[in-house]
Formats: C-alpha cells, structure tokens, sequence
C-alpha cells in the first residue's frame, strides 16, 4: 500500500508545540507525517560518545511517543538526508517536504539540493522561520546594510518587535492533520537505538527545560558570578535544539528582564552575521586580521585544554566544559581571551574545542562570540578587549567559590604540584587570598 504523504522534517526545532513550520504544514496538508534523519555528515565528524547526540536520541524518542499517541508516528532515519527522501519517495508519494529554516553555511547547501530535487520531482519544499525572532534581513540598517555592531542592532531589533513576532503557532489546533499510521503497515518504523547509530549509550543529567522565574528576575544582578548555580537560566541546550520555542523564551524575557531580553537578541545578531557572512565560518570577520601571525604551541594548547595554564579561573572554567559540557558565559569570554590575547592562539583553535565540548554549541554563536572575544570578529573596539584573568577572578569569584569548585581535587593533588610548580604557586596564591 502507498500513500500520499507530506513530510515535516524536524531539525533544530525539536518540538510538537509552537513550531512555524508543524504548524504551517498541518494546516495546509492533510498527511503530515513527520520524520527525523540523523544526518550522517554531520554525525561522522562527532566522536563515538556524545552528549549531544544523547540528548537528541531521548528527544525525539519521546516526541516519537506523543506522536503515537495522536495515532501517528515519527519516522527515525540514518543517512544523507537527499538520499532518504529519495528513498522515501519510491516507496509513498510525497506531495511536499516542510521544515524550518537552518542559516547554518551546511544546512542551506543541504537544503537548496534538496530544493533542487523537490522541485525536479514536482514535490513542494517549503521552509519558515521558526529559530530566531529575526532572521536574514529583517533587521538592517536604513540603507540596508546589515548591521555589524551590536548595540544598533539591539535598537532596531526593539523598535521592529512587534506582538506579531512573539506570537505562537497553535500546532495543537491542526492535530487531526498528522498522518494516521497502521502500526502493521511497512511506513512504520521503530526507533533507531543508539547502537544503530553507532553511538555509546550513558548517563547523562541535561539541564531542565523550565527555569526559574527568580532566575531571571535577579538575572541583572547574578548573570557574572560563574559561582552562582542559578546566576542564569542554562536553557543554551534548549534554544540549540529547539525543545523550546525562542517566541515563548522572548515573551517571558519581556515580562521578567530586559537584560536576558538582550542575550536572545545577541543570539539573533549572531545567526544574522553568520547567514550574512558564511565566510567567518573560516576566516576573520574582519579580513585585515587574517594576516596576523598566531603562535603555534601545542603543549600551551593542551595545557589550555585540560584546564593546566596555572591560572585558576581559566582552569576552572575549562576544567567545568570537560566535565559538563557547559561554561559560564564571563568564563567563557576569560578562556577565550586567555588562548588569543595571552598564549597569542588563533580564536579557531578554540572554537573547534569549544564546539567539540560544549552542549548548547551553535555555530553562528560559537563563532561570533570567539571572534568577538580574539578582535578579529564584530565589536567596535578589538584592541582594547583583553580579560585580565587575574582581575576577573578578584571580581567575578571573589571567594574563589567557582575556582575551588572545579579545582579542588587537583590542589590537593601533590603530585600535579610537583609537576607543575608555577601551578601550584598561582593556586596557593590564589586559593589563600580569599
Ligand atoms: P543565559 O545567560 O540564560 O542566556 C539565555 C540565552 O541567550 C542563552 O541560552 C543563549 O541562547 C543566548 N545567549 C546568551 N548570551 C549569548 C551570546 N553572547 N551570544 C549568543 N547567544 C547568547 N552560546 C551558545 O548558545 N552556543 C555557543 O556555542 C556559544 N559559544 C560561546 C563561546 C564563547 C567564547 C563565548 C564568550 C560565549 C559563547 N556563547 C555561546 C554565549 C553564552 O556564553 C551562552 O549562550 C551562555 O553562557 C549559555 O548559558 P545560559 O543558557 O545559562 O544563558
């Protein structure tokens, strides 16, 4: 038996609630079936045991449950995502393919080619902006020019918001639209397991999908001390995978704190300077410092890696991505300030670690933040910029309750001191100032 099908393919925008594109396809189409492609270029280049890839895996292995539960499915597949449509279509008639924009350089090649082939094979493709408040050129400058610095961005992006921005996609109200899948029938599938994937199964704890509203009421106040665990929300993993909607994170950004309104908004500028400019994926945003001659130290950057330069907030903060998969965003600019403006490292160095790390890793953020932290990327005044790790410890960590947290175990470890003597100077410095 075939069907006539249309297919919403779930990407970054794991969820069954408020998304654009779910919405857009239940309420034209009446065969939605969706599906989820575990794109296999893009899974090649992680390693073997990966928190990311877990976390997707428990994702869409309950959104496959829910869906059931309606009386449909989600269809899990491996490969390059063309050659599994292709597939898909010799076996059902697809009428259309909807999902939702990606800016990332590889996802729009991806995507045109998958156009390319809807188009030739008289199948509809259609994509909405579901990952951002603004995208592309929504936000320009008057003579439209994209924006390069921040903060006019920030002012435009405020005087265009309107309710229209921020409002839902109720995909709840077009449900009975999924296609409804005979569990005997052959388009049913059961879920990949992670084995299949090729991929190791652990225990993993991942950072709620609710925060707190006292988190973001005293976000002001809290969001720089990297002691505080509830200084700022760590909804990062969420906004990255969308299982949770940036319009519902904006509004109660709006109600509860113009400051975090303002991280989503950098969030924005980011994805814009990345579908702007794909070029900073390799270079400079600012082609001038391509010329600058970085140093190579490969013991300095393992040192930096591991969480062994001698400087204990950098440490610390290393030491906390290669056990969690998270850094505090004031550490996050101390280590990235550490490997460009003191060990002299090319930002890219650090980025590839960071995106090797980090849970909530995005390219566009990734990027910008790395270039903006080294002076090559979008900040009006690079020079000027270089986080004294020292100073930020005074102010930041005071107390140095980050920095015993996460450097406890190797201050007591008499063997590393030995190993490392300027370490252990810094340390006990350090660990007795307080
Ligand atoms: P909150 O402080 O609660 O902020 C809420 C959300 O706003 C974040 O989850 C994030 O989506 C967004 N946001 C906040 N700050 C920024 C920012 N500066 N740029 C872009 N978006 C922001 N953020 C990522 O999402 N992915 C990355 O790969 C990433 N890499 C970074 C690399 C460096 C060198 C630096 C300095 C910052 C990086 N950031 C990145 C930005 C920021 O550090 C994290 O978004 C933040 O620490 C995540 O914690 P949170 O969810 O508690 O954020």
């Amino acid at each position: 038996m075939t069907y006539k099908i249309t297919l919403f393919w779930f990407r970054r925008d794991l969820r069954l609630k408020d998304n654009a594109g779910l919405f857009h396809a239940l309420k034209d189409k009446p065969n939605v079936l969706p599906v989820f492609v575990f794109d296999t270029d893009i899974l090649n280049k992680l390693p073997r045991k990966d928190a990311r890839v877990l976390f997707i895996h428990q994702t869409i292995a309950a959104m496959k449950m829910q869906l059931q539960e309606k009386g449909s499915d989600l269809i899990v597949k491996m490969g390059k995502p063309i050659d599994v449509f292709k597939k898909m279509a010799l076996e059902n008639e697809i009428e259309a393919i909807y999902t939702n924009h990606d800016y990332e350089p590889y996802a729009t090649e991806r995507d045109g080619q998958i156009k390319k082939w809807c188009d030739t094979n008289n199948i509809q493709f259609k994509s909405f902006k579901d990952q951002c408040i603004f995208e592309k050129n929504e936000v320009v400058a008057d003579t439209g020019k994209p924006y390069t610095v921040y903060t006019p961005y920030k002012k435009k992006w405020l005087k265009n918001l309107t309710a229209q921005d921020l409002k839902s996609y109720p995909v709840e109200e077009h449900e009975k639209s999924f296609f409804k899948v005979n569990p005997k029938d052959k388009i049913n599938s059961k879920i990949l397991s992670l084995k299949d994937l090729n991929f190791e199964d652990f225990d993993f704890s991942f950072p709620p999908k609710m925060t707190k509203k006292s988190i973001l009421e005293n976000y002001a106040e809290n969001r720089n001390f990297p002691a505080l665990s509830e200084g700022t929300s760590k909804l990062g993993l969420h906004l990255r995978f969308g299982t949770i909607s940036v319009r519902e994170v904006a509004k109660v950004a709006q109600k509860l704190s113009e400051v975090w309104l303002s991280e989503i908004i950098w969030r924005d500028f980011f994805m814009q300077i990345l579908w702007h400019y794909p070029g900073v994926q390799e270079k400079s945003f600012r082609p001038q410092y391509e010329k600058i001659a970085w140093r190579t130290d490969e013991q300095d950057f393992k040192k930096w890696c591991k969480g062994q330069t001698g400087y204990p907030l950098v440490d610390a903060g290393m030491r906390e991505l290669n056990e969690t998969g998270h850094m505090h965003n004031r550490v996050r600019m101390v280590v990235a300030s550490f490997l460009t403006k003191h060990l002299l490292m090319h930002w890219s160095l650090g980025e590839r670690y960071f995106a090797a790390k980090l849970l909530d890793y995005d390219l566009a953020a990734n990027n910008g933040n790395w270039q903006w932290a080294a002076g090559t990327g979008c900040d009006a005044a690079p020079y000027f910029r270089v986080f004294n790790p020292e100073t930020q410890h005074e102010k930041f960590d005071k107390d140095s309750i980050y920095v015993k947290k996460w450097l406890a175990d190797q201050f007591m470890s008499l063997s590393l001191m030995v190993m490392h003597p300027v370490y252990a100077t810094v340390y006990v410095a350090n660990f007795f100032r307080a």
